[in-house]
């Protein structure tokens, strides 16, 4: 009976490990969309925040989603403006992701944009 209890709890053991293995790289990806920012949040919205690179793909299809990414697009006059270039971005330049300042509800893309784009301040070695 022991012999049995004992087989079946190393067999549990393995299982639940080899599961855990396989899962652990979506349960890290799942955590990393989960920290973006949602397109729902009001200051997002009224920033007109968006994703250059999600958009650009958007805009080549139809409908509402086309138009609106077309929109987004057009509102980006300066084609060098994403969010890897903006002051307010926290993130390093090999960041795909980061804080914004701005908008704290979630992080933002480093290929992202939104009206207060404002240029990354150089810092001068003394
Ligand atoms: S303020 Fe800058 S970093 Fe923040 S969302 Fe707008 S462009 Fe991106």
């Amino acid at each position: 009976m022991e012999n049995h209890n004992s087989r079946r709890t190393f067999l549990t053991t393995v299982t639940l490990g080899v599961a855990t293995l396989f899962a652990a790289p979506f349960i890290k990806m799942q955590g990393a969309l989960a920290a973006l920012v949602s397109m729902n949040d009001p200051l997002v919205k009224a920033l007109g925040y968006f994703n250059v690179a999600e958009a650009e793909v958007a805009a080549k299809g139809k409908g509402a989603g086309a138009d609106q990414a077309k929109a987004s697009l057009k509102a980006r006059t300066d084609k060098k403006a994403f969010c890897s270039t903006c002051n307010f971005y926290q993130g390093d330049a090999k960041s795909k992701t980061a804080k914004c300042t701005l908008i704290t509800s979630g992080d933002v893309a480093s290929t992202g944009w939104c009206r207060s784009w404002s240029a990354k301040q150089v810092q001068k070695k003394a």
